[in-house]
């Protein structure tokens, strides 16, 4: 079974960026209001993430780590198709297979925390722990029993750059919650919780620069079920980025052909040629309405209908930009 998780860890853990992503998303789950992401040594040495959330009673700590999938597994054969069944259930118990992992947790309302253990896989038995109401997971010396995977561990800088990357884009998707991260002892980012629009757009100005507002549209139109909210770069941008580019699915950063293809359209026709905007866009629609799952780690996502999702894109956009020609 441990060999199972380690290989299931290879699909959706594959660098320390991977395992921050799991556990913030765990963390905002859980209903945290705060997060604190702390990073040693590009993530190879700890990678430790706190929450205020709901917590994990005891009992049920060994469960959290549990693979849900391992006894299904009969032969070789079924490995690819277990890999390819995604992660649901299976984060914690992967990177506990291939780390020196703790979990730590108190519900709120309850007397005192518990901590499990778990070495390469090896569980220990949950022990009573100092902790305030919330989770925290470390995951220390991340693929020290999977040499193979090590060797693709790149330098700590980098490491620590795509990490800072999930972060901006997993802040930008939750304004109302704290972020912190920090590397080797010293903070690096603090969003605090942002309440209205104003404090959102802040947010969204130390990710993308602060001359972005003042280079920004409001973007905020719904129609036949579909609601488009944001601020894309005016044509006018100097810095524009073509990476600062954030599309939210329902929540989720998305990367996905129709709404680039879109986006693009839109800013073509008005007058942004060749330039890449920057922009962070919010689509809401009916989750039946779009499929987000259909790869767990990539940012894919399959609309029911591709075609009125690229117009109402196009369109609200298109007009938006528009205006401020006229
Ligand atoms: P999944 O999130 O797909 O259920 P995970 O392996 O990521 O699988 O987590 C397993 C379970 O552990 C979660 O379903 C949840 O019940 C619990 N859990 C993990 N992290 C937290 C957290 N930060 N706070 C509360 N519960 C958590
Ligand atoms: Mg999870």
């Amino acid at each position: 079974p441990e060999l199972v998780n380690q290989i299931a860890a290879g699909e959706v853990i594959d660098r320390p960026s991977s395992v921050v992503k799991e556990l913030v998303e765990n963390s905002l789950d859980a209903g945290a209001t705060r997060i604190e992401v702390d990073i040693e040594a590009g993530g190879a040495r700890l990678i430790r993430v706190r929450d205020d959330g709901g917590g994990i009673h005891a009992d049920e700590l060994p469960l959290a780590v549990a693979a849900h999938a391992t006894s299904k597994i009969g032969s070789f054969d079924d490995l690819e198709h277990v890999a390819s069944m995604g992660f649901r259930g299976e984060a914690l118990a992967s990177m506990s297979s291939v780390s020196r992992f703790a979990l730590t947790s108190r519900v709120r309302g309850d007397d005192g925390a518990f901590r499990i253990e778990v070495d390469g896989g090896r569980l220990h038995a949950a022990r009573p722990a100092q902790h305030p109401p919330g989770s925290s997971v470390e995951v220390r010396d991340l693929f020290y029993n999977v040499p193979a995977r090590k060797k693709f561990m790149r330098a700590e800088r980098t490491e620590f750059a795509h990490i800072d990357d999930l972060l901006k884009s997993l802040a930008l998707a939750r304004s109302s919650v704290e972020f912190r991260l920090g590397h080797n002892g010293k903070p690096v980012r603090v969003w605090k919780a942002a309440r209205d629009e104003q404090a959102q757009l802040q947010r969204v100005a130390e990710v993308l620069g602060e001359d972005f507002p003042a280079q920004s549209l409001r973007i905020d139109h719904a129609s036949a079920g579909l609601h488009l909210s944001g601020w894309v770069g005016l044509p006018t941008a100097s810095r524009a980025q073509a990476d600062a580019q954030y599309f939210y699915v329902n929540g989720r950063l998305v990367r996905d052909r129709i709404v680039a293809h879109a986006v693009r359209q839109a800013y073509a026709d008005v007058l942004f040629h060749g330039r890449h905007p920057a922009f962070v866009l919010y689509l809401e629609l009916d989750p039946a309405g779009v499929d987000v799952n259909v790869h767990p780690a990539k940012h894919e996502v399959r609309f029911r209908e591709q075609r009125l999702v690229h117009d109402f894109l196009f369109r609200t956009l298109h007009e938006a930009l528009a205006q401020t020609r006229a």
